[in-house]
């Protein structure tokens, strides 16, 4: 081989893991079912809102970002698994992402929704308060109960939600877990509601 094939051949080699790198970046961002982003970038991305937010209230950066304030709505579709039982997996993943769809469509600018996993979406809302945040999944939660599914024509689906908003010196865990709390207490008082965290807190 001489010098001018060799070089030719470390080019394409430096394309191709060009495109594996390019690849990869995607798909640490994006989930491929639902076109949502994934769990782990939503967690960086609120890593550094609810630091700019602490600094807000701290005074020390007034307009970083400029907002006050964050909201959380954690999704969890209702008896998934019964859906998926009856209908088959291939429709449960079609209505997965309706939902996903249904509810990123509904979000504003600067709004991100996620795929926290399995039937799991997480949104975060920025400069909403636990108020804006409830008004909003509620709006959601009633458009996915009027969706219709031509796969599966008989079909309703519902959707809870647990909200909650920051609070200054707030991590990831501590709020997504409020959120949580919030959606555990709506699964167990019925299904297709929305809960907030202010209401259940001890
Ligand atoms: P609940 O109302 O308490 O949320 O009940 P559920 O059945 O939705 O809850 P559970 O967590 O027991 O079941 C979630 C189901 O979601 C089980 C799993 O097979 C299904 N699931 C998770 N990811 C996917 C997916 O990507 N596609 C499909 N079709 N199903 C999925
Ligand atoms: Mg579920
Ligand atoms: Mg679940």
């Amino acid at each position: 081989m001489d010098k001018k094939d060799n070089i030719k051949q470390l080019e394409n080699r430096v394309i191709e893991l060009e495109t594996q790198i390019h690849e990869l970046e995607r798909d640490i961002i994006h989930d491929s079912l639902t076109e949502l982003k994934t769990r782990a970038f939503f967690e960086e991305e609120l890593d550094i809102y609810l630091t700019a937010i602490t600094h807000n209230e701290h005074g020390k950066r007034k307009e970083w970002f400029g907002f006050k304030n964050i909201s959380i709505v954690f999704f969890d579709i209702d008896h998934f698994k019964k859906i998926n039982d009856t209908y088959g997996h291939d429709v449960g993943d079609v209505i997965l992402k309706k939902v996903a769809k249904t509810i990123q469509s509904n979000l504003r600018t600067g709004d991100t929704p996620a795929r926290w996993g399995g039937e799991e979406i997480i949104v975060s809302l920025l400069g909403a308060n636990e108020t804006d945040a409830m008004m909003k999944a509620e709006e959601i939660r009633k458009k996915i109960e009027d969706l219709i599914f031509p796969e599966a024509p008989n079909l309703r689906v519902t959707i809870s939600a647990g909200v909650t908003s920051s609070e200054k010196n707030m991590n990831v865990t501590e709020i997504v877990k409020r959120a949580d709390q919030a959606l555990y207490e709506a699964k167990s008082s019925g299904r297709n509601k929305i809960i907030n965290w202010s209401r259940i807190k001890k």
